[in-house]
């Protein structure tokens, strides 16, 4: 399990930005030690416990890129027609019987190693046969063309794979290249996932008429299990301090990550903060975030609290740059830092200087062919349609104060969030 020590996050400012909250997670949060062995089909998404060097060299022989008639290199004429008798037949899996013999072409398909001899492969579609079977070569092929050498892709002990990666398909596909048939992975990152708030209900649970169902622990759980995670879901704990502390204290134990949302901001009926204190350490961080309200961070037992807020808009944009680089840190994952592309705005906006704004946007092809963002028409952060409806968030930077439609701006898919 994790072990921080309770001054952990500590944070002398009195704002703090996303950059110095991602920094300080970074810094202080560090990773989990076990590790499993995973299967190549269980690979995906986990993270990558070890380096890995290239077993073999990619591709592992030398072979044809292209369906055709392979030649020596001193057979290739930059200046006439020559029309070579065929010698030989190497398909994909097979091997040359004999090294080709010079003024000669064997006939050669993709994925075949070349023949001893061969250096070059003509395209079938550039050849043609003449009357007596001979193959009919074009001049001016470059030596070498429409073959891949041994190793051209990866050579040999090159470390093609780092510890902290996480993998996707395509990191899957070369340790399979590689004929691995195992990894070494960080363990899953267990975190323990409870809402608190009298007004909430379960769904599938009675709701009252002042209640609401509780819709962001789904939301939380999700997103968790999108970055890899083993979810504890502990439902809703009710606003009360003594439960929530015992509460915290039986999960803490067992879990590398506390995550609550709700009940954490400075109204007297939020006793998180107080349940946490009396078993633990918390401090609000203050973040120069919109949305977002103070996101609690806390220490229970050595082990990770992070408390969001409650609105479902702030839930999750919160979510995305405090919860995610923490879950990397302590899978021991490589920094993952989100790269906003830059799309036209089709939108007017105006913003406080100094903070940093996420607009809910969707994307559209404009007339003149050009991908922009539509903002959404509102703007409330409790509204779930505003992330059901939109593709992905605009960042504006801290030193934004307004957009005027046409000007560049950054966009985050949802997509690729997680
Ligand atoms: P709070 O952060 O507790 O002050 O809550 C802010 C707003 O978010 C309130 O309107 C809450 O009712 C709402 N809220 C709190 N927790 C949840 C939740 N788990 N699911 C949906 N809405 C919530
Ligand atoms: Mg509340």
């Amino acid at each position: 399990m994790a072990q921080l020590s309770d001054d952990c996050f500590a944070f002398g400012g009195p704002m703090m930005s996303v950059d110095e909250a991602v920094g300080l997670i970074t810094a202080r949060v560090s990773a989990i030690a076990d590790l499993e062995t995973v299967t190549l089909v269980d690979a995906d998404g986990r993270v990558l416990a070890r380096d890995i060097a290239a077993p073999m060299p990619l591709p592992p022989f030398t072979n044809s890129a292209v369906d055709g008639y392979a030649v020596g290199n001193a057979d290739l004429s930059q200046e006439a027609e020559q029309s070579f008798p065929l010698d030989g037949r190497i398909q994909a899996g097979g091997l040359a019987q004999a090294p080709i013999k010079p003024g000669h072409a064997a006939r050669i398909f993709t994925g075949a190693p070349m023949p001893p001899g061969a250096e070059t492969v003509f395209m079938q579609e550039d050849v043609r046969i003449d009357e007596a079977g001979k193959i009919v070569l074009p001049p001016g092929l470059k030596p070498g063309a429409n073959v891949r050498p041994a190793g051209e892709d990866i050579p040999v002990g090159h470390v093609a794979l780092r510890a902290g990666q996480r993998l996707r398909p395509q990191h899957v596909a070369l340790a399979a290249a590689f004929g691995l048939t195992r990894l070494d992975v960080v363990r899953r990152i267990r975190v323990a996932v409870f809402s608190t708030g009298d007004e909430l209900a379960s769904p599938g649970e009675p709701r009252a008429a002042s209640q609401l169902f509780d819709s962001n622990r789904f939301m939380l759980m999700a997103m968790l299990r999108r970055l890899g995670c083993e979810v504890s879901d502990i439902g809703i704990l009710r606003d009360e301090r003594a439960s929530l502390a015992s509460g915290l204290k039986r999960v803490a134990g067992h879990h590398d990550l506390i995550l609550t949302t709700g009940g954490v901001s400075t109204g007297e009926e939020d006793h998180v903060k107080a349940a946490v204190e009396s078993v633990g350490s918390l401090v609000l961080w203050r973040m120069a975030i919109k949305p977002g309200r103070p996101v609690a961070m806390g220490v229970v037992g050595g082990t990770p609290l992070i408390g969001l807020p409650g609105n479902p808009v702030a839930s999750f944009v919160t979510f995305v740059h405090v919860v995610r680089p923490t879950v990397l840190a302590l899978a021991g994952s490589l920094p993952e830092p989100l790269l906003p592309i830059p799309l036209r705005a089709a939108f007017t906006y105006k913003k406080k200087l100094g903070r940093r704004e996420y607009v809910r946007a969707s994307l559209r092809r404009a007339q003149d062919g050009t991908l922009e963002a539509v903002k959404f028409p509102r703007e409330g952060a409790g509204l779930l349609s505003s992330l059901v409806e939109t593709d992905g968030l605009i960042e504006l930077g801290e030193d934004i104060t307004r957009v005027e439609p046409g000007e560049s701006v950054g966009f985050l898919s949802y997509a690729d969030l997680l």
